[in-house]
């Protein structure tokens, strides 16, 4: 049995299963990140004890950039005092008498999206494959033919901090105008907010009863759909920017496969269709309607079935 576990700034979620990816038990606590690094990781490794008795080995997604070898957080930009040199491994294997296998959640994610996704003969047919994680921020990771590409610090792939936008908003990262700022679901909602206090959106008013705390991306398209057009508008304009930074990536390294996950990858068709208009309409050295664009199969629980994964594999991506 092994433990998966993807830490992020709000909840942790576990799941222990096996090296198939059947999971037996899964949770999620809330992450209460301003108690710092120790309480944070004395809460997971109680979480993994309750949920079972013993582990044979942990992978663990975290937040932001990782010493894979060391096991240490080397920067989690948007955890208070950003993890710096927090021996993460060590601390975990103590209580938990399990050796624990790091590495950046997105990263994670495109293991279990390649590992239990179900895209097994897909992959050796073709194997090149770039995936997106949709939610707070915007993270990713590219398979170069059936390889996980992590590049010397651990860091290829970061799909959502390709500039989109000269001299736009400030990001996490220190850039301005990355894709995660125009692209993620704050910057979504936030523009539902607007959207709806202005008075343009009254199918979002009545979803979310006038709550400017309820909205989501989820939320928006059911509004769209019930006829704001506004809010069409809206997840139009962030499907054209994710359209631009795929077709980027696509002129770059023409994936046969391209994954959205994370929570905003659940909008569907109505992210997704604009999406696939601006990725053929911007790629234009050669016919990219081959390209396949596609939802994630595992939703949310790709970070954790990363975990299994790479506890299974000792580590190895
Ligand atoms: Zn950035």
């Amino acid at each position: 049995m092994y433990a998966g576990i993807d830490l992020g700034g709000t909840n942790i979620a576990c799941a222990i299963g096996d090296a198939e990816g059947h999971i037996v038990a899964e949770r999620s606590v809330p992450t209460h990140s301003h108690e710092g690094p120790s309480a944070v990781l004395d809460r997971i490794a109680r979480l993994i004890r309750e949920m079972a008795p013993r582990v044979d080995a942990v992978g663990m997604g975290l937040p932001g950039r990782v010493d894979r070898e060391a096991g240490i957080s080397q920067f989690l930009p948007n955890m208070p005092t950003q993890w710096r040199d927090v021996p993460v491994s060590q601390i975990l294997r103590a209580p938990l008498q399990a050796p624990v296998y790091l590495l950046n959640d997105a990263r994670l994610a495109t293991l279990g999206e390649l590992t239990f996704g179900g895209r097994e003969d897909w992959l050796r047919k073709f194997g090149t494959v770039v995936f997106f994680t949709l939610g707070t921020g915007v993270g990713g990771g590219i398979v170069v033919e059936g390889k996980l590409r992590l590049g010397p610090w651990g860091a290829a792939g970061e799909v959502g901090h390709q500039t989109i936008i000269p001299d736009g908003l400030l990001c996490g990262c220190g850039n301005r105008g990355c894709l995660e700022t125009v692209a993620s679901a704050p910057a979504l909602s936030g523009e539902g907010v607007r959207l709806m206090r202005s008075g343009l959106a009254p199918q979002l008013h009545q979803l979310v009863e006038g709550e400017a705390s309820r909205i989501t991306p989820q939320q928006m398209s059911a509004a769209a759909l019930a006829g704001d057009a506004a809010v069409m508008e809206a997840i139009e304009r962030v499907a054209a920017y994710l359209g631009i930074a795929i077709a980027n990536i696509v002129s770059l390294l023409h994936p046969e496969l391209v994954v959205l996950g994370g929570g905003m990858a659940q909008m569907g068709e109505v992210l997704l269709q604009p999406v696939r208009q601006q990725v053929v309409r911007r790629v234009g050295m050669f016919p990219a309607h081959g390209v396949r664009i596609e939802q994630s199969a595992l939703g949310d629980r790709a970070g954790v079935m990363g975990g299994l994964a790479l506890a299974a594999r000792s580590g190895q991506v």
